[in-house]
């Protein structure tokens, strides 16, 4: 099979593998759609090392179709479509313990100590399948979208530690894929008005056709000044920054309200380190908070929202390649001239 295999920093491109043998207690997914997220260019670019193997094949935004089932698993045919959760906490650690198994020391995942997405078949792991990640999908779901059930429920998660409710002001900075699901889900949460700040046109005009109540092009507007109109003076409620721009959140904090809270949902470029103005935190009583991952129960409420509708999916996928042409996809991911780039086989 085709597989575009990671050797190191840099140096990827599809290669013949064998297609994967699978245990009695695991499942051969015939893959069907798999996104580039931004970690995978990361790691693809070896600024993110941590849990990632050479060689391996990389990508944890997938979906696809049951080619072989294991004599010892329940429940699931060949021929069933289904989007597979990744990551695979252990339980019994003092963060999953603590209820934060997104956070899971031990944590396990497709697509870093499981090869992942970016081949024509995928080995789905006996202790994913009895973990309850993976998820059927109906028919009228397509593939795209049941591949981006994964960085959806990243949002729910980054939703939830920022707190967002009904009547809450909030503010998007950065509206790539990321930033147009927390914009999706801020309306569904009850938000009184969803402020969208964005550079590029194209993301801008997205933005505005998912529902933002305002679109801010921060090179030529007054992000500050546009804020203060709309919150009577008084700043945002919640602030979801997703992009990872160090320099951005000194002036991004000064954004919030008095007890507001600032999630940092990006990764953040670089070592991540900036200058702030601490007592904007300390005399605001600003709560920042990051997010990381996902829990299964952020999974199973992304797919029931993509299977209901409620959140457009479909409308985030710009560029579809084959995996042939996965250094075209790369080109459109560093480019930025798109939103989701998805791998078909
Ligand atoms: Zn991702
Ligand atoms: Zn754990």
């Amino acid at each position: 099979m085709r597989a575009v295999v990671l050797r190191g920093p840099n140096q990827f491109a599809p290669e013949d593998i064998p297609v994967p043998e699978i245990g009695n207690d695991e499942i051969l997914l015939e893959m069907k759609a798999a996104a580039i997220c931004g970690t995978d260019m990361r790691i693809l670019t070896g600024k993110k090392t941590k849990g990632v193997r050479y060689p391996s094949v990389i990508g944890h935004e997938f979906c696809g179709i049951i080619a072989k089932v294991g004599s010892d698993v329940k429940g699931y045919e060949v021929g069933e479509k289904v989007a597979v959760a990744n990551v695979i906490p252990c339980h019994h650690c003092s963060s999953c313990l603590h209820g934060r198994t997104n956070a899971c020391l031990n944590r396990k995942a497709i697509g870093y100590e499981f090869d992942g997405g970016f081949e024509e078949y995928i080995r789905i792991p006996g202790i994913c399948i009895e973990n309850g990640n993976v998820v059927k999908l109906p028919d009228h779901v397509s593939f795209a979208a049941g591949a981006l059930i994964e960085p959806l429920s990243c949002c729910i998660r980054g939703l939830r530690n920022a707190g967002t409710g009904f009547n809450d002001d909030v503010l998007i900075v950065g509206a790539g894929p990321i930033g147009l699901f927390h914009l999706q889900l801020a309306k569904i949460a009850g938000a009184r008005k969803v402020i969208v700040s964005e550079p590029n046109e194209q993301r801008r005009k997205v933005a505005a056709e998912l529902g933002a109540d305002i679109v801010v092009d921060p090179m030529n507007e007054n992000l500050e000044e546009i804020v203060k109109r709309e919150t009577n003076g008084l700043g945002m409620d919640v602030i979801v920054m997703a992009i990872g721009v160090p320099p951005l959140v000194n002036p991004t904090l000064k954004l919030c309200k008095k007890g507001g809270t600032v999630n940092l949902f990006a990764g953040f470029a670089g070592t991540g380190e900036c200058k702030i103005e601490v007592n904007t935190i300390h005399y605001n009583e600003i709560n920042v908070n990051g997010s990381t991952a996902y829990k299964l129960e952020d999974y199973l409420a992304a797919a029931e929202m993509i299977k209901s509708g409620k959140i457009d999916a479909d409308k985030i996928v710009t560029h579809k390649f084959k995996i042939e042409d996965f250094q075209k996809a790369y080109d459109v991911c560093v480019a930025g001239t798109g939103l989701k780039v998805v791998i078909e086989p």
